[in-house]
């Protein structure tokens, strides 16, 4: 008996001692055809330069809210806790690694080139060394860390310490993406969504990211009850670090923030159409009746849809909320004695926060059989 108590006693201890939460919250999007969806961070800070915790805990976060993957990129210039925790530039990524493969997060080793604007602050993931990047030209950072195969982002290009005035794109910027040192960057960061860097993205053909930048516990950060950190929905052909840097080279991503979603519409349409699913068995719809049908959105967010173009032959609610896991009733009403010899109605509607350049929302089209 008293044997049994200490070892409950042990298991208490370690348990809180680990902060282990038992509880894992599942991030739910639909994979894509030939894509998984998954879901990525690849923006963290440690003690190991100016976060406020421990490696482990990044990967104990990153579980317990549901990611696949993680970067942790501590500042390679800035390091204000050295005094303390003297170590090298590798050493958070070694730290977190054991208990990344132990929960089955992925961990990607990463540092952030942190210096003043002009370049800004640069993330270089996927790196073998990152003590190499400590150099005295960014220029030649980037440079050491392209040729570790690393995948390189602007971070926080509107960061008002920084650019306090207006979100500009700098001829360095111009310089490293012309030298193939630039291959992503945040339009979100913390709470912050920067419109300037979806159309450069969209421009110059570089990766969208969503990122936290998360310097205390994301617990104390973030409502994580009722929302979540900023996440890059990344499209890989499998679930291992190799399948992530694929997709993030080839700008298969879309970020998620709050209730919103950035990216190509060429990932957007198909995680839509994935998520809505027609439930209804409608009989055929004739001039001056009204039909109700079930759409079930099965992801995680409420598409906000807004139409675009009125229906040929019946009308439909022009302003839709697809609520999350739930079936929302849509009423269409025949307004032609044509509609019910058309075997294909067609609605056309936005979904306003799937956003695929500043201001555009992504259309689509629902589509409904009309036996
Ligand atoms: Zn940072």
């Amino acid at each position: 008996m008293i044997i049994f108590r200490v070892h409950l006693i042990i298991l208490f201890l370690f348990l809180s001692i680990r902060g282990y939460s038992q509880e894992r919250k599942e991030i739910n999007f639909p994979n894509l055809p030939g894509y998984l969806t998954l879901k990525c961070d690849f923006h963290i800070h440690t003690v190991f330069s100016d976060g406020d915790v421990w490696p482990t805990i990044r990967v104990q976060e990153a579980w317990a809210e549901g990611l696949d993957a993680i970067a942790i990129t501590d500042h390679i210039e800035y390091r204000p806790h050295s005094q303390d925790i003297p170590s090298d530039h590798n050493r958070s990524h070694e730290i977190a690694l054991p208990l990344a493969e132990q929960l089955g997060i992925i961990l990607i080793r990463g540092g952030e080139i942190t210096r003043k604007m002009p370049p800004g602050h640069l993330n270089a993931i996927f790196v073998k060394n990152v003590n190499l990047l400590e150099r005295e030209s960014w220029f030649d950072a980037c440079k050491e860390a392209r040729d570790q195969g690393a995948f390189i982002t602007w971070n926080h290009p509107g960061w008002k310490v920084q650019q306090p005035d207006r979100t500009l794109w700098w001829n360095d910027h111009t310089r490293l993406l012309e030298a193939g040192l630039l291959n992503g960057i945040e339009v979100v960061n913390d709470d912050s969504y920067y419109p300037e860097a979806l159309r450069w993205a969209n421009e110059k053909n570089l990766t969208i990211l969503a990122n936290s930048d998360i310097h205390g516990p994301t617990g104390t950060t973030f409502d994580l009850e009722k929302s979540h950190r900023p996440i890059t929905l990344v499209f890989a052909k499998e679930r291992s670090p190799q399948s992530i840097k694929e997709a993030l080279m080839n700008r298969r991503t879309a970020a998620y923030h709050r209730d919103k979603l950035y990216g190509d519409r060429a990932f957007l349409a198909p995680l839509f159409l994935a998520s809505v699913e027609i439930r209804s068995e409608l009989p055929r719809l004739e001039n001056m009746q009204v039909k109700y049908i079930g759409v079930h959105n099965n992801s995680d967010i409420d598409y906000k849809l807004k139409q675009r173009i009125p229906s040929i032959g019946f009308t439909a609610s022009p302003l839709l909320t697809l609520k999350a896991h739930r079936t929302t009733v849509l009423e269409i009403t025949g307004t032609s004695d044509e509609v019910k010899n058309v075997s294909n109605l067609k609605l056309y509607y936005e979904v306003e926060n799937l956003i695929v350049a500043p201001g555009e929302s992504l259309p689509v089209v629902l589509e409904i059989q009309n036996f």
